[in-house]
């Protein structure tokens, strides 16, 4: 039986790290998602008035807090993550699961074909399992209570991830959420594992205040809890480099309070960066040093973090976000290079590479209608996101 194919000649493609005007793709189902069997540029003739794109990558999820988007919930991370903690604990986890499962159909239904998706609680699998989704899940490890004595914890931990890699059909690592909220011990083990990882770095200041002067919110945390305190006079990127999680493989989420100049040293330990500038700006978290990362090479990808901060599922919402934190930076970002980072470079930050329109790559693209110029492409909204399937558009 042949297999169905599709010639297309959009406006505009996302083909190569750049938009092309002038291209012929055509393509092939030999499975659920498309194989690019050629690409021709330089070809005339009329056009659709679309843009064709590798499906967008939501570099940083959790969607199990879809039920929180519209709680009112602090403005400033330290209380909003405390609110946010006291919330979790009164949610019953039969509803937690069908907000899981509706934040997936909402990534899905816009465009989004990978994730990076941090999963407390048991459904992220089958949620994303439904929709089709790619991506890791990194099953979050928390020992902050139970920091002298982890063992049982690291154990029911493991479990969910088998059960949770069961339901979803791919990869899931045990991920330290951040370094505050892990026992130094288990942050060394996972950093031992040498598996694909995720953590929440640098989010505020508030990490080397109190790595390096035993100062602030999360110094206060340790000594109401009575749990012995952690020092690394080199802040969080030494203390995280002294526990194995300055390496290939480890994605840090945010990022925010790092200090530009150790964008480098990210770049050459092979460690990625997952930017979410709508939760950073809507918890008050520092502009993140994107230019930087994007000059040293770091894969920098673009995460829509959670409902409870980041808003609704809204890739070009994240997208302009990303340009507005450049500017108030006072640092140049293209619509070329947010794209990139919402597609190709976010999948490369997952370890995902060749995430791309080229001949023979094998992945879900998806077409914007109605962008006819490069300049258009971050004022679409999500509903003008469709798939690409074998009769066109769906
Ligand atoms: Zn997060």
């Amino acid at each position: 039986m042949a297999h169905p194919t599709l010639t297309l000649r959009p406006r505009l493609a996302f083909i190569a790290g750049r938009f092309v005007d002038d291209a012929e793709v055509v393509l092939q189902w030999l499975g659920p998602h498309p194989t690019v069997a050629s690409v021709r540029l330089g070809v005339g003739g009329p056009r659709e008035d679309l843009l064709l794109s590798p499906a967008f990558c939501n570099a940083h999820s959790h969607l199990e807090y879809r039920g929180l988007l519209d709680a009112e919930l602090p403005e400033t991370y330290w209380p909003w993550i405390r609110e946010l903690t006291r919330l979790k604990a009164e949610q019953r986890l039969q509803d937690v699961r069908e907000h899981t499962r509706l934040a997936a159909r909402e990534n899905g239904l816009t465009g989004v074909g990978l994730i990076g998706e941090h999963s407390d609680r048991p459904f992220a699998g089958e949620a994303l399992r439904e929709q089709g989704i790619q991506g890791r899940i990194f099953q979050e490890v928390i020992t902050f209570l139970e920091s002298q004595s982890p063992q049982e914890k690291l154990d029911a931990l493991l479990l969910r991830a088998e059960n949770q890699r069961e339901a979803f059909g791919g990869p899931v690592h045990l991920s330290p959420h951040a370094p505050y909220t892990v026992d130094p011990m288990t942050l060394a083990w996972l950093g031992s594992l040498g598996e694909p990882v995720s953590i929440h770095v640098a989010e505020t200041p508030m990490e080397d205040e109190w790595l390096m002067r035993g100062l602030g919110a999360i110094e206060d945390l340790y000594t109401r809890f009575g749990v012995p305190s952690v020092r690394h006079p080199a802040g969080v990127v030494g203390y995280l480099a002294a526990k194995g999680l300055l390496r290939p493989g480890a994605q840090w989420v945010h990022g925010c309070a790092m200090d530009p100049a150790l964008a480098p040293s990210l770049a050459e330990a092979g460690v990625s960066i997952a930017h979410c500038p709508t939760s950073n700006r809507r918890l008050g978290c520092p502009d993140a040093p994107v230019r930087a990362w994007l000059d040293a090479g770091v894969a920098v990808g673009l995460g829509l973090d959670s409902a409870a901060s980041g808003g609704p599922v809204d890739m070009f919402a994240l997208m302009r976000a990303a340009l507005e934190t450049a500017e108030r930076r006072g640092e140049s970002l293209s619509v070329v290079e947010v794209w990139n980072m919402a597609t190709t470079m976010g999948a490369a930050s997952l370890g995902y590479r060749g995430w791309e329109i080229a001949k023979g790559a094998t992945l879900p693209l998806i077409a914007v209608t109605g962008v006819t110029e490069p300049g258009k492409a971050l004022r679409a909204a999500p509903q003008d996101v469709a798939w690409l399937a074998p009769n066109g558009v769906s």
